[in-house]
């Protein structure tokens, strides 16, 4: 990236942000859009190259087809920003025309258990605008005659603002603007986070290289290392990295026709990518949190369990040749899969971005706007995101989303 720096220009920023992936720099971003904040930002990022974080390893989907109906709204304002992004950026003709290749995601139910929540969830899906449709398994095989639907009860798809867009070309958007609004980035480290004497505010962080830079407010937008950054503040915060493989393959006999992203009862997810080339997503069933630096391949996974899966499923990934492959990180919350953002309880000006396991992608536009709302106004005011409070987790009043991938 030009103009790599490690130290910052001041000794003092109303707002410091930890980590400069896709959340860190959407609200880096909402912030410099916003008239009514006039204060410096820093975003701290510890590795520019952002070769481990969560973003580099995306599949970069985005889907309407969740059971919490503040998670459908999430991803209709993430629909909305991907398809007008230029406008969304005050009409910068540097910024590309983007669309979403939507094919869909395909969940496949193989109990009554599972049918009977995809039709509850496609209620929820559809009183909130988004365009679920449940299909049985003729109805399946008629429209995508490659899939095996012998032990399928039921389907769910929708192709509306379903499926694939770049998420990429979004984040690297947002980073150029905030910084060319006055945004400053700095490689470098938070090694620790300063209380002031009574112990009731975030004063300061110190980096790796030593400096200590006092902050007004302060955002954890660290990914998998979210734990490690709060614990910096002595806050416990239940996200772990978790590993995910992703395999890209040749088939050698093409699909006629894009295959949505299929949920196969496994777990194991395959779906579109361009050129007769599909992307396959997994994980092992016992699922264990990882140390944030490892990303060994299980090779064995692939030849043993999501293969057969998808070959299973779709009999003409017989015969296919696996092209890349890779581990990235979920930045899991354990308690319930969704997102953990705005305050601490009792430390205020320390916000949360934090555990967006699997769909953290596609909600960094109303996330962004939301903290960046957050941290002007101490309110939210296009989207209530305080159901994602922080204060749920004591409360164990869990978000169930039933729509997990
Ligand atoms: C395999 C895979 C597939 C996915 N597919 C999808 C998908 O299809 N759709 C979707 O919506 N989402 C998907 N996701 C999830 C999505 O990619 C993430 O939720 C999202 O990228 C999280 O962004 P983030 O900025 O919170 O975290 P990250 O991208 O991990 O960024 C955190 C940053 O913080 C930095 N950092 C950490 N600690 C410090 C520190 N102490 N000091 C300074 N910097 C620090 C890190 O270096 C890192 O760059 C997927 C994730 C994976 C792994």
């Amino acid at each position: 990236m030009a103009g790599r720096t490690e130290t910052p220009i001041r000794a003092s920023y109303d707002v410091i942000v930890v980590g400069g992936a896709i959340m860190g720099s959407s609200t880096a971003w909402f912030l410099t859009q916003n008239s009514d904040f006039n204060g410096r930002i820093l975003v701290i990022e510890r590795d520019m190259s952002y070769e481990s974080c969560s973003t580099a390893h995306t599949n970069s989907c985005m889907r309407q087809q969740f059971s919490a109906e503040l998670n459908v709204r999430i991803s209709q304002y993430a629909a909305d920003f991907v398809k007008n992004l230029r406008s969304h950026m005050g009409g910068d003709e540097r910024v590309p025309d983007l669309s979403i290749r939507s094919f869909g995601y395909m969940y496949l139910a193989d109990t009554d258990g599972f049918a009977e929540v995809l039709r509850k969830n496609q209620k929820i899906q559809a009183a909130a605008g988004a365009g679920t449709r449940l299909m049985d398994p003729d109805e399946i095989k008629a429209a995508y005659p490659f899939y095996n639907v012998d032990d399928i009860v039921l389907g769910s798809i929708n192709r509306v603002d379903e499926g694939y867009w770049d998420g990429a070309a979004v984040f690297d958007w947002w980073r150029r603007q905030a910084r060319e609004r006055g945004v400053e980035y700095i490689e470098n480290e938070v090694v620790a986070i300063n209380r002031n004497a009574a112990g009731t505010r975030v004063q300061s962080v110190t980096l790796k290289s030593g400096e200590v830079i006092a902050c007004g407010q302060l955002v954890n937008a660290s990914g998998p290392r979210a734990a490690i950054t709060a614990r910096m503040a002595g806050i416990e915060v239940p996200v772990e990295p978790r590993k995910r493989y992703t395999w890209i393959f040749k088939a050698d006999k093409p699909l006629d026709r894009d295959l949505p992203l299929t949920i196969d009862p496994s777990g194991v997810h395959v779906r579109e990518n361009g050129g007769g080339t599909y992307m396959c997503g997994g994980h092992p069933d016992d699922d264990p949190a990882v140390a944030c630096d490892d990303f060994t391949m299980d090779f064995s996974f692939w030849e043993n369990h999501a293969w057969p899966i998808i070959a299973t499923r779709i009999p003409q990934f017989e015969a296919i040749k696996v092209q890349s492959e890779w581990v990235g990180h979920y930045a899991m919350n354990a308690f319930d899969q969704n997102a953990i953002v705005g305050p601490h309880p009792e430390l205020q000006n320390f916000i949360f971005l934090n555990g967006f396991s699997g769909h953290g992608l596609q909600q960094a536009p109303a996330m962004g706007r939301g903290t960046a709302e957050w941290l002007t106004y101490g309110e939210y005011r296009s989207l209530d995101l305080s159901p994602f409070c922080y204060d749920r987790i004591f409360a164990r009043d869990a978000i169930v989303e039933k729509a997990v991938i």
